[in-house]
């Protein structure tokens, strides 16, 4: 993308100039008109001011004609390892790819990138998949964007998969972006649902927009791959078939030295229970008034066996708790065999986070509160009487 400026329309009137956040815009001493360097990033503002319409932001397609699009075949999955440990989100991809694979009619594959991790392929057959791409090399050891990005598309443009899927982790939203970039691709983040078109071999990729008020179904008709990432907990993983095996394509790569060296990994959450794979979960909302008051959710959590402890977006803004715990449409996907959400309004973006839990118990003192909408049980009362009520009657 680049802006381009139409000088025999500029009028030097300098509208362009005064919003433009990266000062890549100067005028012309000897007329006035605008002039674009190198700080320009496309972002448009400048072309919503200009009073005339000189400014435009033209886009290089680079689309795939038909011929080309042929030539690309086969849904892969990024199977997401850390330390060796494939995460459960690949696991979950493959269980829809599977699905979707077998609907176009293609091989499923898995691609694993790391070092010294090929023995995480079989996990990936067992689920499902046909096929295992692994590059093994020391670069890839410790997740950077970098080296992975770069594997991930020499992958791409050799074997040309017609959809590739990610987690939408960290590490898979870190990477896959740039990996859409240099392969010319579309991507579409954070997707609640997937399907196939399979006579026009589209990926109808669902996701919320407008802050989650409307499901967006995006195509992306005219580049390949078709890139989407989902969160952990969107799909179910597939049951393993044990000692299922398939074919292993071990492919060396030289890969640039990273410019990012990881120096230590710290794992931050390591006495915290997850709450993105938690099976039981107790969330704090509003309702609970002060930071303080999650130590009686913990209490909860605790008699309940161990919980993991979720917060609504109003509670992580005020500070109470930390963002690792939010569950929604901006924090965690859940899908938790019990969700108790405690003084939780139950707003639609809370809810897209939460609800394919399998029992969702809800405790509110507004009887009109939305989260008693999706709730198996509601129990309408005060917050602070009702969860002692429930670590007594657990404790016994
Ligand atoms: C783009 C966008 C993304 C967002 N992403 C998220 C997200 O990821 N996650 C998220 O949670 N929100 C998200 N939000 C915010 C969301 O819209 C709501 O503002 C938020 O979920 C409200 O949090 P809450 O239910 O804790 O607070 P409130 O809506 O204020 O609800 C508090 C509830 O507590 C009840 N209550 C109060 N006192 C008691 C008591 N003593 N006993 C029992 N009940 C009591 C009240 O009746 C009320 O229902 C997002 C918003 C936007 C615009």
């Amino acid at each position: 993308m680049a802006l381009k400026i139409d000088l025999d329309l500029c009028t030097g009137c300098g509208a362009c100039v005064a919003v433009c956040p990266f000062c890549a815009l100067t005028q012309r001493a000897e007329d006035g008109k605008v002039e674009v360097n190198e700080a320009c990033t496309a972002c448009g503002a400048c072309v919503e001011v200009c009073p005339v319409g000189a400014l435009a932001i033209e886009v290089a397609e680079r689309q795939v004609s038909a011929e080309e699009q042929a030539a690309y075949r086969g849904l892969w999955v990024f199977a997401e390892q850390r330390a060796g440990r494939i995460q459960e989100v690949a696991f979950e991809l493959l269980g829809e790819g599977r699905r979707l694979a077998d609907k176009l009619g293609v091989e499923l594959s898995a691609v694993l990138l790391g070092h010294q991790i090929q023995a995480g392929a079989s996990a990936l057959f067992e689920h499902g998949a046909d096929k295992v791409y692994v590059v093994d090399h020391p670069a890839l050891a410790a997740y950077t964007a970098e080296p992975y990005s770069e594997a991930m598309s020499a992958l791409i443009k050799k074997y040309k998969p017609e959809i590739v899927l990610a987690g939408a982790t960290s590490i898979g939203r870190g990477f896959i972006a740039r990996v859409a970039i240099q392969v010319s691709a579309g991507l579409t983040a954070d997707c609640t649902e997937l399907d196939v078109d399979v006579e026009k071999r589209l990926l109808l990729q669902t996701r919320p927009a407008f802050g989650g008020n409307i499901m967006a179904c995006i195509i992306c008709p005219d580049h390949r791959p078709q890139m989407a990432t989902v969160r952990p907990k969107v799909f179910k993983q597939p049951t393993p078939v044990a000692g299922r095996t398939g074919e292993l394509i071990v492919e060396p790569l030289t890969l640039k030295d990273p410019v990012v060296k990881v120096l230590e990994v710290v794992n931050a959450m390591e006495n915290e229970v997850n709450v993105a794979g938690a099976e039981f979960i107790v969330t704090g909302g509003r309702g609970l008034g002060s930071p303080e008051n999650f130590k009686l959710l913990a209490e909860l959590a605790e008699a309940l066996g161990g919980a993991a402890i979720g917060a609504s977006r109003a509670a992580v803004d005020a500070g109470w708790i930390s963002s690792f715990h939010q569950v929604g449409q901006t924090g965690k996907t859940v899908r938790p065999k019990i969700y108790i959400a405690c003084g939780v309004s139950g707003q639609i973006q809370h809810l897209v986070g939460m609800n394919s839990s399998d029992t969702i118990i809800a405790i509110n003192k507004d009887p009109d509160a939305p989260i008693f909408g999706v709730a198996d049980i509601g129990i309408v009362g005060d917050l602070f009487q009702v969860i002692l009520e429930l670590i007594k009657a657990l404790k016994r």
